[in-house]
């Protein structure tokens, strides 16, 4: 590991004064710890906000709930309010790492986790992300777990995160403090970003710019899945997740939120498959048709063209689950 400063903040205009001279962050570390081990990232000064005042959940004026970055990622998913009306976000975090990596990972840092692209980590290997302009070793090389929706030629990488997919589903926002003191809310649909050219930029995040809640909306009255297809039953990123949120009303769908991860550079979200599907009574053609709309631009690179059928299957079994009358998922 390389050398690094170190300090530890004392509020949120220290940290951000602090980071605004690119310095990183590091809360729970359960990426980047390991990402600095290896040399693929090598700050020159670590600020830790583990001692901000960021640790709460909290109702919103609207009936939303605001989650701060630095709560873990073990208490979210334990909270009776997410537990009860937003069940989806509770499962995908369960669904992800480990019970010791949750007891440690935070609501700010997950949101940040970088892809795991085994080129990425090797740093004998060419990478666009870890070093621009490099290449990319995984557009030939061994792509089981790459992206098949939104890649570009620069980088083929998913974003490998679950409680972002549940997220994106449930149309959050994310509050960001910068070093002026401004606060700024963001769709978590704009805050991770595609690899186009820039693959070495994972979100919008700035120098100084600290994330400091993710701010959900009113619950609405649906039935909430998160299903996760994964090469072993825990411990393991996803080849295909779908979060999905169906409110059916006399036999028709009324809404329809999907958000898919293991797919893409970030949670994948398709306005036209969710404008596809309601409105309509459910079936298995309207179904196949809906999975036809998700992977028209699909693309395999190899080892990866399993998940093209793989996500077909997945959308279909979830829809149908989803859209049965009866008790939730
Ligand atoms: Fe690097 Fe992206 Fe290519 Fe992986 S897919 S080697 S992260 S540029």
């Amino acid at each position: 590991m390389k050398p690094f400063d170190y300090a530890r903040a004392t509020d949120r205009t220290d940290a951000t004064a602090q980071a605004a001279n690119n310095a990183t962050f590091i809360a729970g570390g359960t990426n980047l710890l390991d990402l600095m081990k290896l040399e693929v990232m090598t700050p020159y000064r670590l600020v830790d906000i583990n001692r901000l005042d960021l640790s709460e959940i909290s109702a919103t004026d609207d009936g939303g709930l605001r989650i701060g970055a630095l709560v873990t990622n073990s208490d979210c998913a334990a909270d009776k309010r997410i537990r009860s009306d937003y069940p989806v976000l509770s499962r995908a975090i369960l669904a992800g790492a480990s019970g010791q990596l949750r007891n440690k990972a935070t609501t700010g840092g997950n949101l940040c986790q970088r892809t795991r692209c085994y080129y990425f980590y090797d740093t004998a290997m060419p990478c666009n992300k870890r070093e621009p302009g490099s290449g990319c070793q995984a557009l030939e090389g061994f792509n089981r777990i790459h992206a098949i929706l939104g890649a570009s030629e620069a980088c083929i990488a998913t974003y490998p995160g679950d409680m972002a997919v549940a997220m994106t589903a449930l149309d959050a926002q994310i509050e960001i403090e910068n070093s002026a003191g401004d606060i700024r809310h963001v769709p978590i649909q704009e805050f991770h970003l595609l690899p186009d050219d820039h693959p070495e930029k994972d979100n919008i995040l700035g120098a100084g710019d600290l994330i400091t809640a993710v701010i959900l909306p009113p619950p609405v009255d649906a039935k909430q899945i998160y299903q996760k297809v994964r090469d072993r039953a825990s411990y393991a990123f996803a080849l295909c997740s779908i979060a999905a949120i169906i409110k059916m009303v006399d036999g028709k769908i009324e809404k329809a939120a999907l958000a898919f991860g293991g797919l893409a550079h970030k949670p994948w979200r398709d306005e036209a498959v969710e404008d596809l599907l309601i409105g309509q009574s459910p079936s298995s053609q309207l179904f196949g048709q809906a999975a036809d709309q998700l992977l028209a631009e699909a693309k395999g690179y190899g080892s990866n063209d399993f998940k093209i059928p793989l996500t077909r299957r997945v959308l279909i079994s979830v829809l149908k689950e989803a859209t049965q009358t009866g008790a939730d998922a």
